[in-house]
C-alpha cells in the first residue's frame, strides 16, 4: 500500500464532466488500496476570469490581500466538487481549503512560501479511510489571513504535501503526457523522457517548459521527492523526476533542449576599462529590481569596452533607461538594445562526464549559418543567444545533432 499524492490541473477539473473523470480515477487507485491525496487547481480560466474582475474594479492595482482572498476561492469551488463526485461513487471524502489544513505561509500575499504544514488532520482522515482532498495554490499565514503561492503554485501544493506525509510519489496529473527533450509544437520529433533529474527539470523549466512551476521542482529536490508527470486522462507511464543520475551507455548526453523569447539585450558602448565598471553598470540595474541574466563583456581595446547583458523583454525599458543615465554619468559612447533575440539551451547531467558537448552545439548552428551573439555555460546546460527568428531552425537542428529525435514510426 502506498502513500500518493495526485496534483490535478485547471484543464483537468475544467468541467463538472472532466471532475467527474478525475474522480473515477481516483477511486481506481483507492481500490487497489493506496493512501490518495488529491490537489487540485481551479477550473481552467477561474484564476484569471477573478484577476481581471480584480483589476477591474481596482484601477489595475489590486490590494494583494484582497486579491489572495478572492483568488483562492477557484480552488475551493473545484474542491468540493471533487468531494462530491468521490463521495457519489461511494468513496469517502473530506475536502480541505490551505487554511483549513494549516498550510502556513510567510504574509508575502500572491506570492506566499511555505513555511510549515500541520498534517494531522490529513492523517487522521487517511487512517479512516477517507480521500483527503486539498486546494491548491493556497495557504494562511500566522495571523490568519488567506494567502496563495504565486501562479501555477497549486504543483507547490502537491509537493509539500507528499515531503510533509513523506508520501511515495508525487502525480502531477496534466494536458500532456510527460516531459518532452522540447516543445513538440516546434520538434514533431520531440520524444517523451522516462526520467529525468531535479537539476535537469530545473534548468528546463527556468528555461521555458512551462510543464511544472519552478519553485515545485526545486522543493521537490530539496526534499527528494518522487515527482512523476502524467497525462490527466490517458494511460502510460509519464516522466518521473528523481535524484537519480545512472550513468548508462543508453542515457544520452543532453536530456533536452530549452528555448525562451522573453529575453532582450542591452549593450553600453564605449565605457572606460577600469575597476568598478561592471558594478556601475549593474549596481543600478539590480537597485531597480530587474534581474540581469546573461553577461558578457569584451576584450578592451583604446581602454574602453562593449558591455552586453540580457533582462525580461518586460523589463527592457525600463533597464534601458537606466542604461542610458549611467552611458551618461560614465561617458559611454552609447547605448544600444535588440528585443528579437532568442535564447536556446541545451541541458544534460551527461554533460559533466563528456568534453566536446559545446564545440558540438556551435558545430550544429554553425551548419545552419545561425550566428551566436552570447554563450554562456554551466555545470548542466549550454545557453546561447541567437536571433529570434532562427530559433525554431536552432532547435530543431540541435535536436538532430544531439540525437534526441524520435525514430521514425511506419508510414512516417
Ligand atoms: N489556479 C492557480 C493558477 O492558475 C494555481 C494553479 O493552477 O496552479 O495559477
Ligand atoms: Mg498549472
Amino acid at each position: 500500500m502506498a502513500l500518493i499524492v495526485q496534483k490535478f490541473g485547471g484543464t483537468s477539473v475544467g468541467t463538472v464532466e472532466r471532475i467527474a473523470q478525475v474522480a473515477e480515477k481516483v477511486k481506481k487507485f483507492r481500490e487497489k488500496g493506496d493512501d490518495i491525496v488529491v490537489v487540485v487547481s481551479a477550473m481552467s480560466g477561474e484564476t484569471n476570469r477573478l484577476i481581471d474582475l480584480a483589476k477591474q474594479i481596482s484601477d489595475d492595482q489590486p490590494v494583494a490581500r484582497e486579491l489572495d482572498v478572492m483568488v483562492s476561492t477557484g480552488e475551493q469551488v473545484t474542491i468540493a466538487l471533487l468531494a462530491m463526485a468521490l463521495i457519489k461513487r461511494g468513496v469517502p471524502a473530506v475536502s480541505y481549503t490551505g487554511s483549513q489544513v494549516r498550510i502556513l505561509t510567510d504574509s508575502a500575499h500572491t506570492k506566499a512560501r511555505i513555511l510549515s504544514i500541520d498534517d494531522s488532520n490529513i492523517r487522521a482522515d487517511l487512517k479512516a479511510g477517507r480521500v483527503v482532498v486539498v486546494a491548491g495554490f493556497q495557504g494562511v499565514d500566522e495571523q490568519g489571513n488567506i494567502t496563495t503561492l504565486g501562479r501555477g503554485g497549486s504543483d507547490t501544493t502537491g509537493v509539500a504535501l507528499a515531503a510533509a506525509l513523506k508520501a511515495d510519489e508525487c502525480q502531477i496529473y496534466t494536458d500532456v503526457d510527460g516531459v518532452y527533450t522540447t516543445d513538440p509544437r516546434v520538434v514533431p520529433k520531440a520524444q517523451r523522457l522516462e526520467k529525468i533529474t531535479f537539476e535537469e527539470m530545473l534548468e528546463m523549466a527556468s528555461l521555458g517548459s512551462k510543464v511544472l512551476q519552478i519553485r515545485s521542482v526545486e522543493f521537490a529536490g530539496k526534499y527528494n521527492v518522487p515527482l512523476r508527470v502524467l497525462h490527466s486522462f490517458q494511460e502510460g507511464p509519464g516522466t518521473l523526476i528523481t535524484l537519480d543520475e545512472e550513468e548508462s551507455m543508453e542515457q544520452p548526453i543532453i536530456s533536452g533542449i530549452a528555448f525562451n523569447r522573453d529575453e532582450a539585450k542591452l549593450t553600453i558602448r564605449g565605457v572606460p576599462d577600469l575597476p568598478g565598471v561592471a558594478f556601475k553598470i549593474l549596481g543600478p540595474i539590480s537597485s531597480a529590481n530587474i534581474e540581469v541574466d546573461m553577461i558578457v563583456q569584451n576584450v578592451a581595446h583604446d581602454n574602453t569596452t562593449d558591455f552586453t547583458f540580457t533582462v525580461h523583454r518586460n523589463d527592457y525599458q525600463s533597464a534601458q533607461q537606466v542604461l542610458e543615465a549611467t552611458a551618461r554619468e560614465l561617458g559611454a559612447r552609447e547605448v544600444v538594445g535588440d528585443v528579437n533575440i532568442a535564447k536556446v539551451s541545451i541541458v544534460g547531467v551527461g554533460m559533466r562526464s563528456h568534453a566536446g558537448v559545446a564545440s558540438r552545439m556551435f558545430e550544429a548552428l554553425a551548419k545552419e549559418n545561425i550566428n551566436i551573439q552570447m554563450i554562456s555555460t554551466s555545470e548542466i546546460k549550454v545557453s546561447v543567444v541567437i536571433e529570434e527568428k532562427y530559433l525554431e531552425l536552432a532547435v530543431r537542428a540541435l535536436h538532430t545533432a544531439f540525437e534526441l529525435d524520435a525514430p521514425a514510426r511506419q508510414g512516417d
